[in-house]
């Protein structure tokens, strides 16, 4: 556990630079906050035209104060906060949590990169700048300037926007769901969501991490160190459409970067997303009071009604479809309903049950074997009451015997209901008011499990691969200028990463051209190799399918006089003698530069998938052929690699190879290449193999 982020979260004292005599500042608010949500340990404001604030005495400087100081809060104006800084620096005060605004956010990079500089010379953490403070229930810590602690519970949030934080921690006691700690993190000039998360990821106070993202800073520490945590962490990801990654640019002074790469890195490292911010709050609560959910087995137990029926399509619709409980559980569970009950799932015991049958049932249920995860759903009727029903599930869950397995329940109904939640909820049973909420919940438990057993193990590093070779052809490019590498050239390099290209070689005459083809052996293919002719065919400087000496002939003037149509000027190598691969199924495989998260790989079927239906997915780069596969059956047109009509399927696994060599070559070669692609790569019959018949690379600018 970092000891400074520590001082920070959990101060044995805190200095408040800025406090004020005047309620209506900032520097009054967090020393009244503190009071006023009882805050045990020292509290020193600052300021010097005052001799106590609320009861505490006043030092003029920080370095006034004759006791140690773990966190120093800082609300002077912006031009003051290099001083104040370096003042604290000189008291030994360990971190620093800069409220005041006026940064990055607003353009001024400088003056933040200062007070950064300052404080690392002194060894202190700042977090912030431009934030609402730190709030923490274990410690009753209010150092912030908004009124209240959330309601108190074990989820973390850390939240990038203040006024959200704000309204997200008066929310939290509508919607009751627990926080022990909101953590504003503002501009992440220093501390960010990585560190936070390793901090966070041994606070024993901590059941799960709930992130508000704008932007990330590192991607890939981000990835590291999400995949580090043993805990659950959500993200609610804004800035998803185009127009709202350019409000939260603005609004942060960090890069948004695009919505399905993101969507991916939070994926690869174990990270759950959250739809919107109910799905956050509502997530939020199962995950932070339950364990994941082991296997499929969901079992849904109803007291009557058309609850039963919704949960079932929720199941569905969310990825945990019901199965019938084993006979064994049917027989033990009619014992505890009237005849006229069901048990099979879900699992009606119905109103005729009585108090008893509904304890007994789901006693029985919760510890039997099978069932790997529980929803209880309950609706209000004329003869039960809501708080006594809450209290059989609650024993019944505790005198089962069992632990371990995670359970949602929903109450639909009145006043009577709301009261009994809360009572659940206060007894670590997330519960919710709607049947499709609580399946939601064991769903991501569900989730969350899979994702735990799939993070960790994505790296992955090639053998026999000859990066040396593959700068080589690079430099040797750009010593000629070159932005962008030639078919011929990107093939060698995709070569030396053990990627099965096409064999091809390079003619500079007609007759040369009549040689290799004839090496090579008919059907051939020919194209045109320059640097300026990055799309072939648009320039009509492909041909297929040549058969013989005279079809070499004719293909190589066509080519020539095309290519120069095209672009008078163009820079010509030569012409592409090509073996011509039979056609299969065509693929694309590619990469980008993330600004965020670096090099990306992204896979789709070829022609109209990619074009029009813009069926891809995307991958942090490196991955592993478990995820090459993963993704082949991400794409919604999977089903024409699986095997379709009558079609045997395609190579997957040599496929899968492709992904993770090529995911290994942009990952190694980021700072060279910005962007790249294989299109097409024909994937043949299981067993035959794949081939690259194209290749492209863009360099990066340097
Ligand atoms: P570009 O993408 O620059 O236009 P390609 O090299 O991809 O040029 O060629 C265009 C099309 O020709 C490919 O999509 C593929 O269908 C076909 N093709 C290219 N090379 C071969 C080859 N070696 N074997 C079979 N078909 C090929
Ligand atoms: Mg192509």
């Amino acid at each position: 556990m970092d000891p400074i982020i520590n001082a920070i979260l959990k101060p044995k004292s805190i200095a408040v630079i800025g406090a004020s005599t005047n309620p209506d500042k900032i520097g009054y608010k967090v020393v009244e906050n503190l009071k006023e949500c009882g805050y045990k340990n020292p509290v020193y404001p600052i300021n010097p035209d005052a001799d106590e604030i609320l009861g505490y005495k006043c030092y003029a400087n920080i370095k006034d104060v004759p006791y140690v100081v773990d966190m120093a809060v800082v609300t002077v104006p912006a031009r003051f906060v290099s001083q104040i800084t370096r003042d604290a620096g000189e008291k030994g005060v360990k971190g620093l949590s800069i409220i005041t605004s006026g940064f990055s956010e607003v353009g001024d990079h400088a003056l933040e990169e200062e007070v950064v500089q300052i404080a690392h010379e002194y060894g202190m953490r700042i977090i912030g700048p431009n934030i609402i403070g730190v709030l923490s229930n274990s410690d009753k810590m209010n150092a912030s300037f908004y009124n209240y602690l959330p309601y108190e519970g074990k989820a973390a949030l850390i939240s990038q926007s203040g006024a959200l934080l704000i309204a997200m921690a008066a929310a939290t006691y509508t919607r009751r769901v627990g926080f022990d700690k909101m953590i504003s993190i503002g501009n992440q000039a220093d501390l960010d969501f990585a560190d936070l998360i390793s901090y966070l990821n041994e606070d024993e106070f901590t059941t799960c991490i709930t992130l508000y993202i704008e932007g990330i800073k590192d991607g890939p520490r981000f990835m590291e160190e999400a995949r580090k945590c043993k805990k659950p962490i959500i993200a609610l990801k804004a800035g998803t459409s185009a127009h709202g990654a350019a409000a939260a640019a603005s609004h942060t002074g960090s890069l948004a970067g695009s919505a399905k790469v993101y969507q991916s890195a939070f994926e690869q490292a174990g990270v759950a997303q959250a739809d919107d911010l109910n799905d956050m709050f509502d997530q939020t609560l199962a995950l932070s009071l339950q364990p994941p959910m082991k296997g499929d087995n969901l079992l849904i137990v109803i007291y009557g009604g058309g609850v039963g029926v919704l949960a079932t399509d929720a199941a569905e619709k969310y990825g945990l479809p019901l199965k019938f409980a084993p006979q064994d559980v049917q027989e033990e569970l009619k014992k505890h309903m009237p005849s006229f009950g069901s048990a099979k799932n879900p699992v009606d015991i119905t109103g005729g049950a009585g108090l008893k049958g509904y304890y007994e049932g789901v006693k029985y249920a919760y510890a039997h074997p099978w069932v790997d995860g529980m929803a209880v759903l309950y609706c209000e009727t004329s003869v039960t009451d809501p708080q006594e029903i809450a209290e059989a599930i609650y024993n019944a869950l505790h005198e089962s015997g069992a632990s371990g397995k995670p359970i949602a329940v929903s109450f639909i109904g009145g006043e009577r209901c709301e009261k009994a939640v809360e009572w659940l909820i206060e007894h670590d049973i997330p519960t919710y008011n709607a049947p499709d909420l609580a399946v939601k919940a064991l769903a991501s438990l569900r989730k969350e499990e899979i994702m735990s057993q799939n993070a960790d193990n994505n790296f992955f590093k090639p053998e026999n691969i000859d990066s040396e070779k593959a700068r080589q052809i690079i430099s040797i490019a750009r010593a000629k200028g070159r932005a962008a590498l030639t078919e011929v050239e990107a093939k060698q390099v995709f070569k030396a990463y053990g990627l099965p290209v096409s064999p091809t070689a390079l003619a500079h005459t007609e007759d040369e051209a009549v040689k290799l083809a004839e090496q090579i052996g008919y059907p051939i293919v020919m194209k045109i190799v320059s640097p300026d002719i990055l799309h072939k065919s648009d320039a009509g400087a492909v041909k297929v399918n040549i058969k013989n000496e005279q079809g070499v002939r004719e293909a190589y003037k066509l080519i020539t006089d095309n290519s120069l149509s095209y672009k008078a000027d163009a820079e010509i190598d030569g012409i592409a003698i090509q073996e011509m691969a039979p056609w299969a199924t065509e693929v694309i495989v590619g990469s980008v530069n993330d600004p965020t998260f670096g090099p990306t790989l992204m896979f789709g079927l070829g022609g109209i998938f990619v074009e029009v239906m813009k069926d891809v997915t995307f991958k942090v780069a490196p991955i592993n052929e478990a995820t090459g596969l993963a993704m082949q059956s991400e794409i919604k047109s999977s089903k024409i690699l699986q095997g379709t009509r009558g079609e045997l399927p395609r190579d997957q696994k040599a496929l899968a190879k492709v992904l993770a060599h090529y995911s290994y070559m942009v990952h190694d070669l980021r700072d060279e290449i910005a962007e790249s692609d294989a299109n097409p790569v024909i994937v043949y019959e299981d067993g035959k193999g794949v081939a690259i018949v194209d290749a492209r690379i863009i360099l990066t600018k340097k």
